[in-house]
């Protein structure tokens, strides 16, 4: 029925079952909900709207992202990523939202202008709706971040095989450095523990960092000796401080399997 001929009555009481008609447009053919049909409800509402003051938090150095009070997705880009959005969008009850693509623009590193694109279903039927978001971005360094960078060093001893490519399980590898290690620790000088900070197990040894790099150096070189190992010494600028270059240099350690005290029978009986 078309909407100039509904009488002021029939538009403020829609007719019951089987006499239904949208009071925006008129139409009979479609189902209404509160006398409206989807195709006048989507013009007149937004299906999909933004949640207040949309932040993103996300650490500088590692990319994770700050959800509730948990830090996740460390390792992902800076840049905002649907992951990052989706989150903000408030479908309607009856709304599903299926697919989102977005548009940045703007150049506002820390406030960001976003329009998502959206297919969405809406009571049965698929249709298209689009946001638009202002997205404020604070930087925030995760706690793994700040515990490491509260580890100071200057200097890193790394323990390897001595192989470039790893040939043997990387866990064997590890276990059969740390044995080496162990095993030296009651010969090893008291001012290189205290330089020492901590140390990290990776697939293809471990890395000891230091405090002091004299330490570190001459740990290393007595280590070369005592094990019969390779080292290579290199340095990589990290930064400036007081208007000076600040190095970190590394000890690259390759220990041959003959160091492990598991294959020397016979000195480790002779020392028990
Ligand atoms: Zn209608
Ligand atoms: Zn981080």
């Amino acid at each position: 029925m078309p909407r100039s001929s509904a009488s002021p009555s029939e538009l403020a009481a829609p007719r019951g079952e089987g006499g239904e008609f949208c009071v925006v447009c008129g139409r009979a053919d479609v189902p209404t909900v509160d006398g409206e049909c989807a195709d006048c409800f989507s013009k007149r509402h937004p299906l999909v709207s933004v949640a207040d003051h949309p932040t993103v938090v996300l650490c500088p150095t590692c990319g994770a992202r700050l959800v509730g009070s948990h830090w996740e997705r460390s390792g992902s880009s800076t840049l905002l990523t649907s992951e990052d959005l989706v989150r903000f969008l408030v479908p309607l009850e009856e709304v599903g939202i299926r697919r989102v693509s977005w548009d940045e623009t703007g150049a506002n590193p820390l406030v960001r202008s976003l329009t998502g694109a959206l297919d969405v279903r809406f009571r049965g039927t698929e249709r298209s709706c689009s946001v638009t978001m202002q997205v404020k971005i604070q930087h925030r360094t995760c706690t793994e971040c700040s515990r490491r960078a509260g580890h100071y060093f200057t200097a890193i001893i790394q323990l390897r095989g001595l192989e470039e490519r790893i040939k043997e399980p990387s866990r064997e590898l590890r276990a059969r450095i740390a044995r080496v290690w162990d095993h030296l620790q009651p010969e090893v000088r008291n001012d290189w523990k205290n330089a020492l900070s901590w140390r990290e197990e990776l697939p293809e040894g471990w890395n000891i960092y230091f405090k002091d790099t004299l330490a570190a150096r001459a740990m290393a070189r007595w280590m070369k000796d005592r094990l019969g190992a390779q080292l290579k010494e290199s340095a990589s600028l990290y930064g400036r401080k007081d208007g000076h270059d600040v190095y970190r240099v590394t000890f690259c350690l390759r220990i041959p399997p003959g160091a492990d005290p598991e294959n020397r029978p016979s000195r480790r009986a002779s020392a028990a």
